[in-house]
């Protein structure tokens, strides 16, 4: 070795110069993170994070960095300040709660650092797994594609991306959409990446067509054909229905069956928003009302709602996949697919996807379900629905609370009505009651409008609530309610 080289004994890199040092460090960070889930029952829903680590988060780039055991109690002391949505008792929006065992699985796809943009690796045969299961569950055929992905946010821009291409021609890559004059279709009840995608995808977001919804906030078929027919009229190029299964609001299912038709009719690509509501197919109450998903074109869900699979989890499901790939396939020189060595496998997930680069999300998925089964799963999602129905009841048999809206799956929409309060007031207490319930640490609900009216929500989907909890959440409500006017 020449005198000006270092020898590489000595040669920096980021691994520990001591191993039995780090094994302890890391041991350490696992007891943390066990207790804390441990402990998920016990203690506040929501911790505000406090001022003093807000400001020791607002340091500058330490040069020479901190080192390991610095960093450590950095991580160690964020671990109390989550949303909440480990806790039994947090119901607002739609979060799912997460298990230990993923703790597990992240463990082992930190060591192995996969990159599952494509090539010939163990990692890639678990995600096909995640792919062929996924098809069987939703009763797809062998043919469909699928991708992992972040989240149902994304996984509706690959989506209406395939459709999009698909109705415009695959020019319309190198063309773009020029004057393209493309529509679609969704209830007023759906989720705002919906709107999303059609903006990033050069449609503009006023080519969503919002269909008004009937009493159980499912899509007015109606008004559905009546304004495909009015756009048809106008020389306008209608080319995708979306409907929702478990719309946010308050849970509801659009009749899927209903919009399979009219899409078949109309030629319209059928896309499905079923974020947290489309893995209902598992649980034995909900199975029959989404016997329309199998019919869809495409499907966006999210694994890290109420599969519980930990943040961030999605897929996105595609029956053509020859309008998938073709969407979104272009390898360049360096990423030419092969028959033998590391760049075979093909086609790859960036054939499927914008991105390249792709971390082992699918390793906690296959996990998840390897080891649970979906037969657990299901009967937890039931749960939940048992849970939110009971909630229905407390509130239907207590004069003081009105219930805004049907009890569809998992949601449960209502609000205190004290005697001698207008609108307005009524409002501003529900709003404080939720706030008021969030800060003390008991429960965390969230809230909505509906009918003009603000309702406080609560979601379930979450594997460690009780029905003890809900009267816990209630009989909070009433105290806050006897304390506010
Ligand atoms: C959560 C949700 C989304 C967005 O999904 P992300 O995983 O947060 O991107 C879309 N639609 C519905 C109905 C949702 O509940």
């Amino acid at each position: 070795m020449g005198a000006d080289k270092t020898p590489d004994n000595t040669a920096p890199s980021l691994d520990p110069t001591d191993w039995e040092a780090f094994r302890a460090r890391a041991h350490a960070m696992l007891d943390a993170a066990v207790d804390k889930m441990e402990g998920a029952r016990g203690g506040r829903v929501w911790t505000p994070v406090p001022d003093g680590m807000k400001t020791d988060l607002r340091n500058g780039l330490p040069e020479d960095g901190r080192g390991g055991a610095a960093t450590d109690a950095q991580i160690t002391a964020l671990l109390q300040h989550g949303v909440g949505n480990t806790h039994p008792r947090f119901f607002g929006w739609v979060h799912g709660a997460g298990t230990p065992s993923n703790v597990i699985a992240d463990i082992a796809a930190a060591a192995m650092n996969a990159n599952l943009g494509g090539r010939d690796h163990g990692a890639m045969y678990i995600e096909k797994q995640v792919v062929d299961w996924v098809r069987d569950l939703f009763e797809f055929p062998q043919s469909a594609s699928g991708l992992v992905v972040s989240g149902t946010s994304i996984a509706t821009i690959i989506a209406l991306k395939s459709a999009r291409d698909r109705a415009l021609g695959f020019d319309v890559r190198k063309t773009g959409v020029q004057s393209a004059k493309l529509v679609g279709y969704t209830s007023d009840q759906s989720h705002s990446c919906v709107a999303r995608a059609f903006d990033m995808l050069g449609l503009g977001s006023d080519a969503l067509r919002r269909i008004p919804v009937n009493d159980a906030f499912e899509m007015d078929m109606d008004a559905l054909c009546a304004t495909i027919g009015a756009d048809r009229a106008a020389g306008l190029h209608p080319f995708a229905v979306i409907g929702t299964a478990g719309a946010v609001n308050v849970g509801a299912i659009d009749d899927l069956e209903a919009i399979a038709d009219i899409a078949a009719a109309e030629s319209l690509w059928f896309h499905i928003d079923g974020a947290f509501g489309a893995l209902g197919v598992l649980s034995d109450r909900l199975r029959d009302r989404l016997s329309g998903i199998k019919r869809a074109d495409s499907l966006a869900f999210d694994f890290h709602k109420w599969a519980h699979v930990n943040y961030d989890a999605g897929f996105v499901l595609i029956r053509d996949e020859d309008a998938h790939r073709r969407a979104f396939s272009d390898r360049p020189d360096y990423l030419l697919p092969a028959t033998q060595g590391l760049a075979a496998g093909n086609p790859w997930p960036v054939d499927y996807g914008p991105e390249l680069s792709r971390g082992f999300r699918a390793l906690k998925i296959w996990a998840h379900l390897n080891e649970h089964g979906p037969a657990k799963i299901g009967a937890l999602i039931t749960q939940n629905c048992d849970q939110a129905a009971y909630l229905g009841r407390l509130v239907d048999a207590d004069a003081g609370f009105d219930r805004l809206a049907p009890v569809a799956m998992n949601i449960c929409c209502f609000r205190a009505v004290p005697t001698g309060l207008d609108n307005a007031a009524l409002d501003a207490l529900n709003d404080r009651i939720v706030v008021a319930l969030q800060v003390s640490g008991i429960a965390a609900p969230s809230t909505t409008r509906l009918g003009g009216k603000v309702a406080i929500r609560v979601n379930i989907t979450n594997h460690r609530t009780r029905f003890s909890d809900m009267d816990v959440l209630f009989n909070a409500i009433r105290e806050v309610v006897a304390n506010h006017v």
